[in-house]
């Protein structure tokens, strides 16, 4: 059995109880190491048998998974964040199917998260956006032209790069030509919730400056919207006058 635990954004004790159990019990760990924190391996139990993805190929990981199944061992395959996002893990998935091995997801805490915590955001915020566009700029991984980020900034939703932090300059400038004005608040979150986590607060015209005057080139998102303004709506759900399922509200 394969479990794919997702082992959160940064800080170890941002596992799941599920995703913590599991770590506990396996008798092999694949972890992503150029993002899992390495404290979460100690929550392993003695003489679990480690092994660092960060330089192995696809071919490497299964043929571990592989030896730990013909031992009738458990595994756990330990990815950053939630494996959904930018996981890598379709690939592992279909491979498992074919060799008739077994394997379930438990979900962790994305960076996007992460980083909306760590800068005390609501990214949809009422009257404001009500969609967190989640998206990378192209660079040496393609994305798909329909999707590209001048395509996407025209929606002016909350946005959440991911990948893009060593593409800031082109970013910008897509993000302008797409419709995003100059003044729109942005941050760039480096290494959210692990222990030297850094918020950088600025606009869409100054996002590729503060990226470069930090020198960040990895480990962060940026993400950019006027939901890290100063204007919004009250909800409806806690206006005293809204009625909802649970509550009358006052005529
Ligand atoms: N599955 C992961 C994302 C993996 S892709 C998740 O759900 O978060 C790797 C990218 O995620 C990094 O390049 C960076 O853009 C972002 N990232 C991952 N952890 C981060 C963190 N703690 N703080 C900021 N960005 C992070």
């Amino acid at each position: 059995m394969v479990h794919f635990v997702g082992a959160g954004s940064g800080a170890a004790d941002l596992i799941t109880v599920r995703g913590y159990r599991l770590l506990g019990e396996a008798d092999v760990v694949i972890y992503a190491g150029s993002l899992v924190n390495p404290e979460l391996l100690h929550y392993t139990k003695k003489g679990c048998e480690i092994h660092n993805s960060a330089g192995m190929t696809l071919e490497q990981v299964l043929a571990v998974v592989k030896s730990a199944e013909a031992a009738g061992k458990t595994t756990v395959r330990l990815h950053t964040g939630d494996s959904s996002l930018y996981g890598a893990v379709r690939e592992q998935f279909d491979q498992l199917e074919e060799l008739g091995i077994d394997y379930d997801v438990c979900p962790g805490v994305s960076s996007f998260c992460g980083a909306a915590a760590s800068l005390r955001a609501e990214y949809t915020l009422p009257e404001v956006s009500q969609t967190v566009i989640i998206t990378r700029a192209a660079g040496r991984t393609p994305v798909p032209e329909r999707e590209s980020v001048r395509s996407l900034a025209a929606h002016g939703a909350t946005m959440v790069l991911f990948l893009s932090t060593s593409l800031a300059d082109k970013l910008q400038d897509d993000l302008l030509a797409g419709g995003y004005a100059p003044g729109t608040p942005a941050a760039v979150v480096y290494k959210a919730t692990w222990p030297d986590e850094k918020i950088y607060r600025c606009t869409v015209e100054t996002l590729a400056a503060t990226v470069a005057e930090n020198g960040l080139t990895k480990t962060a998102l940026l993400i950019v919207g006027d939901c890290m303004g100063a204007d919004y709506a009250r909800s409806k759900l806690y206006d005293p006058g809204f009625t909802t399922e649970f509550r009358k509200g006052a005529e």
